[in-house]
């Protein structure tokens, strides 16, 4: 091939692999687009629910058709407990915008992981004793992580209230933290209802639950182990499930002790 049709061959290739580039990342856009569209959805199908309970009980009350004190009461606490319910859910869908905007940087400092443990088993206990179910927590003193305090209580507050949430009656819960190698792990175990396999890679999608009946009357909203599996891949961290159904489980985090800024 004469240099002539070498660079016109060359100049060819290179267009179409600008071409092909091109293609790839207008698919991630439209991708990432749909994921966000189907965010909104799913958001504004879970708030429609709560708003119209509310609305459907302050009517029967402005109506004056509900006479009973007894059914007055009950209904305004109904009414309460869906507000709670939409506070908690915009809470966890503000969260998931702010992570997903990545505009926040996190901000790295000494956390003492012993210390943020008790002090978040402390936080549980009334939650604990309403539903009888006891903690025993194995976490020795000066375990510790560098990364954003509030990052790490989100992930450790999360599994620890599902592991209350999600336990039967008179149940228990161990929790242990430690340091390995360079690695930080934090383990959780229930005694509770636990997952079925195929249930185990799913629970970790947005709005995902296995029985929402249950996670609704729990305060669940859902989006609990989506936020930590996005915050741990802030921290190039993994978290596994351990369970079988009917007899418990045990969620295992492990992220780097010393914060190492994510690589796209
Ligand atoms: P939710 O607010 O519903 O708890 P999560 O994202 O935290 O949302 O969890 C998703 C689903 O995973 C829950 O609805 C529940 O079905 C299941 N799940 C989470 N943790 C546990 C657990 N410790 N034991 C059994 N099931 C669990």
């Amino acid at each position: 091939m004469n240099a002539f049709f070498k660079n016109k061959y060359l100049r060819f290739l290179n267009i179409k692999k600008a071409i092909r580039e091109m293609d790839e990342l207008n698919e991630k856009l439209m991708r990432e687009r749909e994921i966000k569209q189907e965010f909104f959805a799913n958001a504004s199908h879970e708030l429609k629910t709560p708003i119209t309970s509310i609305k459907g009980y302050a009517e029967l009350l402005d109506s004056g058709m509900v006479t009973d004190e007894e059914m007055k009461k009950d209904m305004i606490s109904r009414i309460k407990k869906e507000a709670d319910h939409m506070t908690a859910l915009i809470s966890d869908i503000l969260e998931v915008s702010k992570l997903e905007s990545g505009e926040e940087e996190p901000e790295i400092m000494y956390v003492d992981i012993s210390h943020m443990i008790s002090e978040l088993i402390e936080t549980f206990k009334p939650k604990a004793e309403e539903n009888k179910v006891s903690i025993h927590n194995y976490t020795k003193e000066n375990v510790y992580i560098y990364a954003d305090y509030s990052h790490i209580e989100e992930i450790a507050s999360n599994l620890i209230s599902n592991a209350i949430r999600y336990n039967r009656k008179s149940g228990k819960i161990w929790i242990n933290a430690y340091n390995e190698g360079n690695m930080l792990i934090f383990r959780v175990r229930d005694t509770g209802i636990g997952i079925a396999d195929d249930e185990k890679e799913k629970i970790f999608n947005r709005f995902y639950r296995v029985d929402k009946g249950r996670s609704k009357a729990t305060g669940g909203t859902g989006l609990g182990l989506s936020i930590v599996k996005h915050l741990l891949s802030y921290y190039n961290g993994t978290i596994d499930v351990n369970s079988k159904q009917g007899s418990g489980s045990e969620f295992v985090v492990r992220i780097p002790s010393h914060y190492n800024k994510k690589k796209n």
